[in-house]
């Protein structure tokens, strides 16, 4: 199987990296991406090989819709650069990142309140905390999100376990969604969140596959939102095909990552056009992923690490 390591530069400071990297496979169905974060270890990153072996060997059960329903994203920017990408995204439903960092909650709230003004009352906020809040924080933090956003369509994985969630979702009048608290499970197969959550998020990567994926769905039971691991539009496809096979699509996913990424291995980026992502499939183009290339020094990071978690795939 051939493999190629990029390095892509992100426009904007996501999940603490400005550099994306990871690594392309092609296989008989197609090609795949290997891109598990930098600090996890080899045992969480076999999920994330066994979805790009999915995507080269085999690839992906058929969709049951043409196109997909996204929402923009809003890092933790100024509420002024916040309208901006709003108003440029075309969507109708705008993901916040709040709680980036200790004592953020005012600038949280001015964004969300700009965000809404941008959207107008018809759309739909919903703010995502990446586990950072402890309970009390977070039922005192959603309380006054929820006002500043005239509403939240629900609030991303407030704080960290399973026992926390149901805590704070027992005292506040949001949805709450479930991501971490699911993927980052010893068996996400298992994991039960019907009292923590009224909404389960999913990504193919660390799930390990589309297949595996709608196994989650099914066993979790609740509305689900597909939402990316910050692939390129190569990895970007197979997010989308999940997005294609679930039996029931409530809410708009958070498939409309590329833009967060300077460049793309593909010629055509699979971007949303108002708010709405045809389900389709990219293979890299050879001059792009050439000039995307890693040095060598990262390139053999990743082998090496490609070759370790090889070995922990089944
Ligand atoms: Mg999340």
């Amino acid at each position: 199987m051939r493999a190629f390591t990029y390095s892509i530069p992100m426009t904007t400071r996501f999940r603490g990296i400005t550099v994306r990297e990871g690594m392309l496979v092609e296989g008989p169905a197609g090609w795949g991406e290997f891109c598990p974060f930098p600090e996890y270890d080899d045992a969480e990153a076999a999920s994330w090989l066994a979805a790009a072996l999915e995507a080269a060997s085999v690839g992906w059960p058929a969709p049951v819709r043409v196109s997909i329903p996204v929402n923009c994203i809003v890092p933790a920017v100024d509420p002024l650069r916040a309208q901006e990408m709003v108003r440029d995204s075309g969507c109708t439903t705008a993901k916040v990142k709040v709680a980036d960092e200790p004592g953020s909650l005012p600038a949280d709230l001015d964004r969300v309140a700009a965000v809404r003004d941008a959207l107008g009352p018809g759309g739909a906020i919903r703010v995502d905390a990446n586990a950072r809040w402890d309970v009390d924080e977070a039922v005192a933090a959603i309380r006054a999100l929820d006002r500043a956003a005239g509403g939240l369509q629900y609030v991303e994985q407030p704080c960290v376990t399973v026992e926390e969630l149901v805590a704070v979702r027992t005292r506040v009048d949001v949805r709450i969604a479930a991501d971490e608290a699911i993927r980052r499970a010893d068996d996400p197969l298992a994991v039960d969140v019907t009292e923590a959550a009224d909404v389960a998020i999913l990504k193919v990567a660390p799930l390990g596959g589309v297949r595996r994926a709608l196994a989650v769905a099914e066993a979790c039971g609740l509305p689900c939102v597909v939402s990316s691991a910050l692939e390129t539009s190569v990895g970007l496809a197979a997010e989308i095909a999940l997005a294609a096979a679930l039996p029931e699509l409530e809410f708009a996913c958070g498939l409309g990552t590329v833009a967060l990424l300077r460049e793309d291995v593909v010629d055509a980026p699979l971007r949303p056009v108002d708010g709405m992502l045809p389900v389709l499939r990219r293979a890299p183009d050879p001059v792009r992923r050439c000039a995307l290339a890693a040095d060598g020094d990262r390139a053999a990071w990743w082998g090496a690490r490609l070759a370790r978690v090889s070995s922990l795939v089944p």
